[in-house]
C-alpha cells in the first residue's frame, strides 16, 4: 500500500465564507426535512425557534460537562432537566438521573447499571440475562454484546405487538436480573404492558426498565390532554429506570436524552472512578469523558422556553396529525395500520399490494421513512411538522397506492428476511449495490435493481441472517471510507 489517504489537509486554509458556502452546499443531496416530508431522524418545530436553539446551543459550545466543579452552570442545567424530566414521568424527590448524549447511551447504562446491581443484590448470579421483547429497540442487543448481559428475546402477541406475557414469565429463571418494555416500542408504536410487567419483576425480584425513549416526552402531555394512553413510568410498582430522549419529542439539539432510576442508590451503579490514574481522581457519571455542553444547554433552553403549555399544545397537533393519517390511510383501498398507535408512530402495512414498491413511489415524490420487516411494513414518526402536510402525504399516497396496484404481482410473494436494523443502517443506493453484488447468484425475473422493493423481495431469495448481517456491517464500512473527488 503505497497510495496516500484520499484528503489531506488544504496546505493554505480556505476563507470562512468559502467554508460556510460549500457547507451549505453539502446539503443538497440530504433528506429535506425543513419541508417535513421526514418521517424519521428529524424533529423540528420550523425555523424560528430553531434559530433559538442553535443561539443556546452555541452558548456552550466550548464547555464541559466533564467536571461539574468547573462548570457549575452546566451540572445546575443538567440537575434541573433530570428533575423537570421526573415530574414528567411520574418521579419524585428520590427519583434520580444523568443526561446522555442519546437514547443508545440511556440503554447502554440501564443495562450496566442492571448488572453492577446484581453483582451486589444477586451475587450467585454468574451468567446475568435480561428479558426483552423481540420489538425492543436494537440497542438492547448493543448493550448485550458490549456488557456481558445475555439478551433473551420474548414473543410479542401477533395482533397487538406488544410483549406476550405468558412467553415473557416462561423465560423468567434463576439468572434473570432485568426486563425491559418500550413506551411505545419503535416498530408498530404500541406500548408494552408495562403494569403487568411491573409485577412480574416485583415478584421475581428482578429490575424493570421502561425504553420511552421515543414516547418520554410526547405520551406526559397525551395524558395532561386526556388522550388514554397506559401506564407506563414511575407510578407503576415495579418500574425501576425509564430511559426519555429529549432529541425527539423534546425538539432539543441532537445528543440528549435521560436516563432515570427509581433512587440515587441505584444511579450509583452507573458511575465509574478510578482514584490511581496519574493524572489524578476521575469519576465519570455516563459513557463519554468528555460532555458537550451545547446539547445540555439546548435541551435546558428549549424545556424552559416552551414549558408544559408549548409542549401540550405541539402534543394535540401531533396527535391531530396522526388520527389525521391514520383515518386517511384507514380510507384508501388495500392499505392498513398494522397495530393500533399510541403514541406518535404508526406502521403502515398492506394486505394487498408490496408495501415497498408503495414506499418507492412515494420516495419519488420526496417523502422519507423507514422500511421495516416482520411484518413488511413502512414506519411514520409522526411530528409537529407534520400537521402542515398531513393532507398533501394522503394523496400521494393514495397516488402511489394507485400506481403501484398493477405491477404488485411481479414481485408477488418474495418475502424478505432481512435482519432487523439492516433497512435502517442502509440506504437505498446501498441496499441496491448489496442487492446487486448479490443479484448475479439468483437468478430472477424480479424488474430493475433500481427498484428497492424487487430487491428486499430478492434479498429475501438470499442469505441466512449471518450472512446478511456481514453484509451490512461490510457496506457500512464502505460508506466510512473516504472516496477521492472525481
Ligand atoms: C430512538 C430510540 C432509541 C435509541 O435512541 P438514539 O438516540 O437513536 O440512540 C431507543 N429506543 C427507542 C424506542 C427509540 O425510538
Amino acid at each position: 500500500m503505497t497510495e496516500k489517504a484520499a484528503y489531506s489537509l488544504p496546505k493554505k486554509g480556505k476563507s470562512q465564507n468559502d467554508i460556510l458556502n460549500e457547507l451549505t452546499q453539502m446539503k443538497k443531496n440530504d433528506i429535506k426535512w425543513e419541508e417535513g416530508k421526514n418521517f424519521c431522524l428529524v424533529y423540528s418545530l420550523g425555523q424560528e425557534i430553531g434559530e433559538f436553539i442553535k443561539k443556546a446551543h452555541n452558548t456552550f459550545i466550548s464547555e464541559n460537562a466533564l467536571n461539574p466543579t468547573a462548570f457549575p452552570s452546566l451540572c445546575q442545567m443538567e440537575n434541573e432537566i433530570i428533575s423537570m424530566s421526573s415530574g414528567l414521568l411520574g418521579g419524585n424527590e428520590k427519583t434520580a438521573g444523568s443526561l446522555t448524549s442519546g437514547g443508545t447511551e440511556s440503554i447502554l447504562l440501564a443495562i450496566k447499571t442492571a448488572r453492577e446491581w446484581a453483582k451486589e443484590y444477586k451475587s450467585s448470579i454468574k451468567k446475568p440475562e435480561m428479558i426483552v421483547p423481540e420489538t425492543a429497540h436494537p440497542a438492547f442487543n448493543k448493550a448485550s454484546h458490549y456488557f456481558g448481559v445475555k439478551i433473551v428475546t420474548c414473543k410479542v402477541d401477533p395482533k397487538t405487538y406488544k410483549a406476550d406475557l405468558k412467553d415473557l414469565k416462561k423465560k423468567i429463571n434463576k439468572n434473570t436480573i432485568l426486563m425491559v418494555g418500550s413506551a411505545p416500542q419503535y416498530v408498530h408504536g404500541v406500548i408494552d404492558p408495562i403494569e403487568e410487567m411491573g409485577k412480574l419483576a416485583l415478584e421475581y425480584s428482578t429490575l424493570l426498565h421502561v425504553d420511552s425513549c421515543i414516547g418520554g416526552f410526547l405520551l406526559p402531555f397525551f395524558k395532561m390532554l386526556g388522550i388514554v394512553t397506559p401506564s407506563f413510568d414511575f407510578s407503576v410498582p415495579g418500574v425501576t429506570s425509564i430511559s426519555a430522549d429529549l432529541h425527539k419529542y423534546a425538539y432539543t439539539a441532537k445528543g440528549a436524552s435521560v436516563i432515570l432510576y427509581k433512587n440515587q442508590e441505584l444511579r450509583k451503579f452507573q458511575y465509574f472512578a478510578t482514584t490511581d490514574w496519574a493524572g489524578g481522581i476521575y469519576v465519570s457519571p455516563s459513557i463519554s469523558g468528555t460532555r458537550p455542553g451545547g446539547p445540555i444547554a439546548a435541551a435546558w433552553a428549549m424545556l424552559n422556553h416552551l414549558g408544559e403549555n408549548g409542549y401540550m399544545e405541539i402534543a394535540q397537533k401531533t396527535y391531530e396529525a396522526r388520527r389525521k393519517i391514520e383515518e386517511g390511510i384507514s380510507r384508501i383501498q388495500g392499505l392498513e395500520v398494522m397495530a393500533k398507535p399510541e403514541a406518535g408512530i404508526i406502521c403502515l402495512g398492506s394486505p394487498m399490494f408490496n408495501i415497498f414498491a408503495i414506499g418507492d413511489k412515494l420516495s419519488e415524490r420526496g417523502w422519507y421513512f423507514d422500511r421495516q420487516h416482520h411484518p413488511d411494513s413502512i414506519h411514520l414518526t409522526i411530528t409537529h411538522a407534520h400537521h402542515k402536510v398531513s393532507e398533501k402525504f394522503l394523496e400521494d399516497l393514495s397516488w402511489a397506492t394507485n400506481k403501484t396496484q398493477n405491477i404488485t404481482t411481479s414481485i408477488g410473494n418474495l418475502k424478505t428476511t432481512l435482519t432487523k436494523g439492516i433497512v435502517k443502517i442502509l440506504p437505498k443506493k446501498l441496499v441496491t449495490k448489496m442487492a446487486t453484488k448479490e443479484g448475479s447468484k439468483v437468478t430472477s425475473s424480479s424488474s430493475s435493481n433500481k427498484d428497492t422493493a424487487a430487491i428486499y423481495g430478492l434479498m429475501g431469495t438470499l442469505s441466512k441472517k449471518g450472512s446478511l448481517d456481514e453484509m451490512a456491517i461490510e457496506l457500512m464500512d464502505q460508506m466510512f471510507t473516504p472516496k477521492k473527488k472525481d
